[in-house]
C-alpha cells in the first residue's frame, strides 16, 4: 500500500545546525528548495521557474537525507520519501502506479519535499543494469519524468533525489526541467570531520582529555555516518570499562574496531 511505499513526515526534527560541514551544499539545496518554496512570488515576479529537481549526489551516509530533511523542515514542508530500491525491489508491478500516488500525495499535503532515495535503482542507464533493462523499471521511470515534466502548476511541491551511483544514471532524467541541479556531496573534510563529532558527542560525557580536532585528523575517508557510529561506538568502550566518562582512548578503540571490522567485513552500524 501507499503507506508502506513512503514515508511521510509532517516536519522532519532535522535542522540545517545538526548537519556538520557542507556549508556550500547547503547553500545550494536552500537556494535551489528553501527559496523558491518561501518566496515563489518573486520568482513569479522575476520570471523565472525554479529548479524543478535536485540531485544529490556522493557515497553513502554523507547526510544527503539529513539535507533533505532539514530543508523541509526548516520551510514547514511536508517529507515524503520514497526508495527506488524498495520501488524496484518490494512494489513489483506497482511502480508506474507508486510514482502517481506520491505527487498526488505531494500535492494534497503541500508544502512538500519528495525525496527519492538511491534514485539509480529505477533511473539506470540501459546498458548498466540488469534490472533498466526491465519494463516495468522504465514505466516507472518514465512515470517518474511526466510527473516531473507537468510540474510547472503543481505548486509548492520540490523534488530531492539522492544516489551514490552517479555514474550509472541515465541522463534523460539530468535534462533541463528535470534533475538540472546537480549537487555533490562528498565525505568529509577534516573540519567537517570535527564538526561532526562535535555534533554527535554533545550529549555525551567526555573526559577532559578527549580532543576532537585531533581525532578528527585521524578519520580520514570516513563518511558522516561512520563518524557518528563511532562516537557511539567510544561510549560502548566506555561502558564495558564500567565508566560514565568518554576518554580519548575509548575513541582510539572505537576506531581501531571499525578498521578491523572493515578488514573481516563485517559492517559498521550505520
Ligand atoms: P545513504 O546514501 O546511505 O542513504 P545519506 O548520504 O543519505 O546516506 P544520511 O542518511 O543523511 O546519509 O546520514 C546517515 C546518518 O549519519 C545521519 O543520520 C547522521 O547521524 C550521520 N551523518 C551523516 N552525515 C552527517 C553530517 N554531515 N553531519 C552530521 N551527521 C551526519
Amino acid at each position: 500500500s501507499r503507506a508502506q511505499a513512503m514515508q511521510v513526515e509532517s516536519s522532519p526534527d532535522v535542522s540545517y545546525e545538526d548537519i556538520g560541514g557542507l556549508e556550500e551544499q547547503l547553500v545550494e539545496v536552500r537556494e535551489a528548495v528553501e527559496e523558491p518554496l518561501l518566496n515563489a512570488q518573486q520568482f513569479a515576479d522575476v520570471g523565472i521557474e525554479p529548479p524543478s529537481g535536485v540531485l544529490l549526489h556522493g557515497p553513502p551516509g554523507t547526510g544527503k537525507t539529513m539535507l533533505a530533511k532539514a530543508v523541509a523542515n526548516e520551510t514547514d514542508a511536508t517529507f515524503i520519501k520514497m526508495a527506488g530500491s524498495e520501488l524496484v525491489r518490494k512494489f513489483i508491478g506497482e511502480g508506474a502506479r507508486l510514482v502517481r500516488d506520491l505527487f498526488e500525495l505531494a500535492s494534497e499535503r503541500q508544502p512538500a519535499i519528495i525525496f527519492i532515495d538511491e534514485i539509480d535503482a529505477i533511473a539506470a542507464k540501459r546498458t548498466e543494469s540488469k534490472t533498466s533493462g526491465d519494463a516495468e523499471v522504465q514505466r516507472t521511470m518514465m512515470q517518474l519524468l511526466s510527473e516531473m515534466d507537468g510540474f510547472d502548476d503543481r505548486g509548492e511541491i520540490r523534488i530531492i533525489a539522492a544516489t551514490n551511483r552517479f555514474d550509472m544514471l541515465d541522463r534523460a532524467i539530468l535534462r533541463p526541467g528535470r534533475f538540472d541541479r546537480l549537487i555533490e556531496v562528498p565525505n568529509p573534510d577534516i573540519e567537517g570531520r570535527e564538526r561532526i563529532l562535535e555534533i554527535h558527542t554533545e550529549e555525551m560525557n567526555l573526559a577532559d582529555d578527549v580532543d576532537l580536532a585531533a581525532f578528527a585528523a585521524e578519520t580520514e575517508g570516513l563518511s558522516g555516518a561512520e563518524i557518528a557510529s563511532l562516537t557511539t561506538e567510544a561510549g560502548m568502550f566506555a561502558i564495558r570499562d564500567d565508566r560514565t566518562v568518554v576518554e580519548q582512548a575509548d575513541f582510539h578503540d572505537a576506531l581501531a574496531k571499525i578498521d578491523q571490522d572493515e578488514e573481516t567485513g563485517s559492517q559498521p552500524v550505520a
